[in-house]
């Protein structure tokens, strides 16, 4: 299958070798191919899209100035506001919700005269690791459609491993864009908390959420990065930072840079073939010049417990509003207005959302709020002082993404515990608001993709950036795309 990376497809845009009507035009046509049976896509705008591509054309011929993104077609995560696009969150809860307003990053999009596609697949409110919550079915792995896609932002990483589109958005709380790219074979990245603004994005847990890019390289996904980042004073939480030139530093020399390697990143439950084909890839570094490096990160064991409290905890109140009153879905049937409110929630909420809601509130009341949601809030600063140190002698740490290449579909859906372990290397990323990237580093022996994950200190994406920049210079991993 020809997958051509987002640097290729510039250039020939550039070079007018390509239109951007094509290029829109043969993304319409692999989704219609495809999307039926891996089920990226949830939502299309093919009318939309070739109307903003022949705008484009219309503005690169008269010679007028082009944003970064011009002509790229794009899918976006079905819980970032699309004005005129429905934003469901793969939730019947928000079935029929339709935004009035774009997200802060869709702003960003347009601007860059990016061409949005659609929406992509998710798990319900982005809680799962597999796609498979979603009210519209679960994706399919594009390497073996028995296998899932990873999640949540499974449709993001799909779309892009099968070429419907070269870029997408995805979101991350727990591991949601680096996970489902590990299973796909793309890259995907999470940047530092507060790096991108989530001004539009529904809220799942508010501490630990991210968007950031999914593409074929990191070319790719630096580039988009660089688009949607910067300050936006309509998220209190988005840093007041200057957009930085990261695609400008990616074959800055890593010649010194020091890898750090936490034993608690190799334990029990680690595949084989996964942790081999991490291992190969620090070999790579080495040979360009790093050094490897122990480090220790001991309370890494807590962090599945502290995560599903703090996660759970921040959802039960954030999807208070869905009430069938304030938002959401609202039963036709009921007594009173108690009972609206619980039959609306009832109907509205699929049972992953539900379970969560329940935890949450749990470890939140009064009585077990020391105990749960406090104690989780005190470990969380204990990983995040892990890591302090561990960067007080390394530039970055690497490791797996996830203990296993994908899985099959319906393996875990009954097994809540083994889904959220599976997180086991993610989560820490985002409790300590820390960057990470998931870099295609090799297939099992199935041949299911594995990925590599990179973690570097707040701020530090350019580390990360020109790290999996430069492996992908010597490795072809993310060159090998699904028959
Ligand atoms: N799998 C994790 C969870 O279910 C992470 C999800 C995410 O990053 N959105 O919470």
């Amino acid at each position: 299958m020809n997958r051509p990376l987002t640097s290729e497809l510039i250039s020939q845009l550039h070079s007018g070798a390509l239109t951007a009507r094509q290029l829109v035009e043969s993304s319409l046509n692999r989704i219609s191919e495809l999307n039926g049976t891996l089920n990226a896509f949830v939502a299309v705008d093919a009318e939309g899209a070739l109307t903003r591509a022949d705008e484009i054309d219309q503005k690169r011929k008269s010679g007028k100035p082009l944003g970064r993104l011009a002509g790229l077609p794009m899918g976006v995560k079905d819980n970032m506001c699309t004005l005129g696009m429905p934003t469901t969150c793969g939730s019947r809860m928000l079935q029929n919700f339709r935004p009035p307003y774009d997200a802060h990053v869709i702003e960003r999009l347009k601007a860059e005269d990016a061409i949005i596609v659609g929406k992509l697949n998710q798990d319900e409110f982005a809680m799962g690791s597999s796609t498979e919550t979603s009210i519209f079915g679960p994706s399919r792995n594009p390497w073996n459609t028995a296998c899932t896609a990873g999640g949540s932002s499974g449709g993001s990483a799909v779309a892009v491993s099968s070429g419907m589109v070269p870029l997408a958005l995805g979101s991350d709380t727990g591991g949601s864009i680096r996970q489902p790219a590990s299973f796909c074979g793309v890259t995907g990245m999470k940047p530092t908390y507060g790096r991108v603004s989530r001004y539009g994005l529904v809220a799942y847990a508010s501490s630990l959420d991210q968007i950031g890019p999914l593409a074929g390289d990191a070319e790719g996904a630096a580039l988009l990065l660089e688009c949607i980042a910067g300050h936006d004073k309509r998220d209190s939480t988005s840093l007041p930072l200057e957009r930085p030139a990261w695609t400008t530093e990616l074959s800055q020399p890593l010649k010194g840079l020091r890898i750090g390697i936490a034993d608690e990143y190799f334990t029990e439950g680690l595949d084989a073939e996964v942790e081999q084909s991490v291992r190969e890839a620090l070999k790579v570094f080495e040979a360009a010049g790093a050094v490897v490096k122990p480090v220790s990160l001991p309370h890494s064991k807590y962090a599945v417990a502290t995560y599903y409290l703090i996660a759970c905890s921040e959802a039960s109140s954030n999807l208070a509003r869905y009430d069938g009153i304030h938002y959401g879905h609202r039963a036709d049937k009921f007594t009173d207005l108690v009972d609206l409110y619980c039959q609306s929630r009832g109907e509205g909420f699929g049972e992953e959302v539900k379970r969560r809601i329940m935890l949450g509130t749990y470890a939140l009341s009064a009585g077990y709020y020391d105990a749960y949601y406090l104690k989780a809030l005190k470990v969380r600063r204990r990983i995040r002082e892990d890591f302090d140190q561990a960067f007080a002698s390394v530039d970055v740490i690497a490791g797996p993404v996830a203990p296993t290449a994908a899985f099959r579909l319906g393996e875990k859906l009954n097994d809540p515990l083994a889904m959220y372990l599976g997180d086991i290397y993610t989560i820490s990323t985002n409790l300590a608001g820390l960057p990470g990237i998931s870099v295609p580093c090799g297939f099992t022996s199935a041949k299911l993709p594995i990925g590599l994950q990179l973690q570097a200190p707040i701020l530090e994406e350019s580390r990360l950036l020109r790290l999996a920049h430069q492996f992908q210079q010597t490795t072809n991993w993310h060159r090998e795309t699904p028959a």
